[in-house]
Formats: structure tokens, sequence, C-alpha cells
């Protein structure tokens, strides 16, 4: 595919080095959190290139991600935390998969399931700190750490961690934090007292990661800072580089007078003669709605904002006099080089976080193309092998070189898309098929 309207662009090389200075930032393990396909990156590609930067765990929510994962080749140590009841735990076990136990019932349910797969379940137990979302409360702890004592001397689960969530860590100094801490160790001591002494203790997500050192105990699991994405008020310098690029081409221009309402509803109207500039991408692609009239958009070498409605395929631009043209690269956030966007930006802008921002633009139609060769494995000089799986390299595996932000870049006759995309996201437009999907 030579040429493109829309795309999402995923730095794997900075996925790999934000894993890297998070690492250099603790004397825990890292678990990177791959939920949601990856907060939107795409769960394989992103997991390999964090495992790639010394990520030694990965974290899944549903079981479903956990199973994926291991499909795919992938040894790591694999946590899933989210699980319905019925659900067919023993595939779990046998995959290997670490799985979340917050209850009785859910005990119950591992010990089922380690009978079926005729080997113990590696379970995480986990206490409610103050979340009040999964976990057990306080209250409800020492009867989950009896049973889980006895289904351990029984030789049916292996108690390899226990583990809880922060409230508010992205509000550095909040009381919470210090308050969940405290009863994170009392739990722990509670397990002692059961002789539940786990290999791993973890609470801390990307923002105790970055934050509170106290609080990394033998494993951290940072989610959004592994895209290179900030959980902490502006001003805390943290080192990251976001990973994800949103941006489309110019399909239209035209001039129009002064008063002219643009898009849906009209809820614009220009303010002298000027040029609107028709950008392909819409709410069906993660462009929140609610940035109609408020979401920056850079083309033509500045900062835009989005004129009038975002429609479900496409957003307007208001760009004055200045010369863009069809085919011209507007970009909606990327990782802030030059003055461009940020996916936090557009978390400001619209009244979100940037968490949300980037998983809404995974699993859209729009094309994701990696960036750079963490994780990548190396193509086999004697030829694929379909029984390895990962990801097909498409061409060099050499990084892109694209500078959005020219109104004259040719991509095409600039080869930076084509070599630089070293992989295409199975199932997207123009993807090259990967062995997973062979396989
Ligand atoms: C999503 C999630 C994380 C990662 O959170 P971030 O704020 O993205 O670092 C960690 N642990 C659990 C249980 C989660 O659900």
């Amino acid at each position: 595919m030579s040429m493109w309207q829309a795309e999402v662009r995923i730095d794997l090389d900075a996925i790999r080095d934000n894993v890297e200075t998070l690492r250099a930032g603790t004397t825990a393990e890292v678990m990177a959190v791959v939920k949601a396909d990856g907060y939107g990156h795409g769960m394989l590609p992103s997991a390999r290139a964090a495992l790639a930067g010394g990520a030694t765990w990965l974290g899944a929510a549903t079981l479903d991600e956990a199973l994926t994962l291991r499909r795919a080749g992938i040894t790591a140590p694999v946590l899933a935390w989210l699980l319905a009841p019925g659900l067919p735990l023993h595939e779990g076990v046998t995959a290997d998969v670490d799985l979340n136990a917050a209850s009785l019932d859910q005990l119950g349910e591992l010990v089922t399931a380690a009978r079926r797969a005729g080997r113990p379940a590696r379970v995480h137990l986990k206490i409610d700190t103050g979340l009040a979302r999964g976990g057990a409360t306080p209250a409800e702890w020492p009867a989950l750490l009896e049973a889980a004592a006895k289904a351990q001397a029984g030789g049916e689960v292996e108690v390899v961690g226990i583990w809880s969530h922060f409230v508010y860590a992205d509000a550095p100094g909040h009381e919470t934090v210090d308050h969940q801490l405290a009863v994170f160790a009392e739990g722990l001591a509670t397990a002692e007292q059961f002789g539940i002494e786990p290999r791993y203790r973890h609470i801390a997500n990307s923002a105790a990661t970055l934050t509170r050192p106290d609080a990394h105990y033998d494993l951290v699991r940072p989610g959004i800072a592994v895209y290179g994405l900030s959980p902490l008020p502006a001003g805390h310098e943290t080192g990251l580089r976001p990973a994800m690029t949103a941006r489309a081409r110019v399909t239209h221009t035209k001039r129009v007078p002064a008063g002219q309402g643009v898009s849906y509803g009209h809820a614009y109207y220009t303010a002298r003669e000027t040029t609107l500039a028709l950008v392909p991408l819409g709410y069906a692609d993660g462009v929140p709605r609610h940035a109609s009239n408020v979401g920056p958009v850079w083309l033509g070498g500045r900062t835009r904002t989005i004129a009038g409605r975002v429609c479900m395929d496409q957003i307007v631009l208001d760009c004055g006099d200045d010369p863009v043209a069809p085919g011209d690269v507007a970009t909606l956030f990327g990782p802030g080089d030059d003055g461009m966007p940020t996916a936090t930006d557009w978390a400001d802008a619209v009244g979100t976080i940037n968490y949300e921002i980037v998983t809404r633009f995974g699993g859209s139609r729009v094309s994701r193309v990696y960036d750079g060769t963490a994780g990548v494995p190396t193509p086999d000089p004697a030829g694929p092998d379909p029984a390895v799986p990962g990801p097909a390299v498409s061409g060099p595996a050499v990084s892109g070189s694209v500078v959005p932000g020219s109104t004259d870049q040719d991509f095409t006759a600039s080869g930076a898309v084509d070599q630089g995309a070293v992989v295409r996201d199975p199932g997207a437009p123009g993807a090259v098929a990967s062995a997973e999907e062979v396989a």
C-alpha cells in the first residue's frame, strides 16, 4: 500500500525505551500492562516491544487477552485480573496464565480449574485497599487467606502474588496513597500470619511507579507510561515519549466567504473569507465528538482548532489564507515534537484523560502502522517458519523517517511510509498478514 488516507502510527522503539526508563527508576520488576489492545497501540507488538525494553511481566484485564498473548508464543509471566464467573479458567491454568482471586467464589473457581488442568493455578490474591472496585475488603481478607492457604497446602493453587490498586496516585501527595499503602502493609502482615508470603507484592500503577518508590515492592504495573503518556499533572517531567501518532491527509480544500456555517448544525461560522480543509477522521475512527470546536489539529505548520462538529468520518479545519492543499498531512496528536499536539492536549481540550484518547484510536478502521524494530522478530534467513509466531516483516526494518507537519510532503515520493512501515496490523486495511493470522 503506497498511498494512505488516515493512519495511526506506533513507534515500537519508543515503547521499548519507555520501559527501559521505567526500569531504570526501580529495583522492582516491571509488568507492562497491555490490556485494551495495548491501550489502542496493538497488544502483541506493544507486548513484544515492552519485553524488549526489559519488562518481565505482562498485565491483561481479560482471560482472552492473556490467552491471545500465549497463542502468539509469548512466554513471559502474564496476569489476568478481570474474570466473570464461569469462564474457562482451566485454559488459563494450562497456558500458564496467572489469575486473580478476590473472593472465595473466585478462589473456588480457580481450584476447580486447577483440578481440571491437572496442575496448580497460579493465583494473585487481591485486597481492596480503598478503590472499592475489585479486591477483597479488609474484612473479607482473612477468610480469603485461610482458604488460599488451604488450597495451597493441597497443591491446588500457588499464591504467586498479593496485590492491590490505587485510587488517586495520579494526584501525588493525595492522602489516599499513604492510607492505601498502610492498608496494603497490614494485609501483607495478615497474610504472613496465614503462612502466605508470595514472591510478588504489587500495587503501583504508572503514577506510583513514577512518583512513589516506596510503593514499588517486588513488581510495578505501569500501563499508560509504557505508551509514553503521563498520568501526572502537567509539569511532572517523566522522560517518556508518546508512541502513538494519529494523522490523515487532507482530502479536499475550498475557499468560502465570511459568515459561512461549517459542518452539521452550523456550530461554527467563518469570521472572514478563508480556506477550509477536510480531514478524513471522525468519531468512527476515535475522534471524540466532544472535540467539536475544541480539538487541536496540526496542519500547515501550526495548530488549528476543529471548525464545527466532528462527523462520523471527517472534520473540517479553518485555515485562513494558509496554502493548504489536498494531500497535506494533518496530525491530530503525536509525540509533541515541534509544538504539535499530544494525546494529553487532546484530553485537556475534550475534558477526558489521555488514556481514553489513545484507546479510542485502537481497533478502528484506520490502518495501524508500526515504526521501529523493538520486539519485531528478525526474519529467518532460511525463510519463514510458520511454527514461529510473530508479526510479519513487510520490508526492511528501518525506522520511519516521517516528519509530519510540512505542507508539501510527498510521502509516496519520499518512500517513508513504505519503508518505515515494518509491521502492519493483521486485519487492518492494507494489512500484511502476520504469522499469527496465518497460523
Ligand atoms: C490498567 C491497570 C493498570 C495500569 O494503570 P496505568 O494507570 O495505566 O499505569 C495497573 N493495574 C491495574 C489493575 C489496572 O487495571
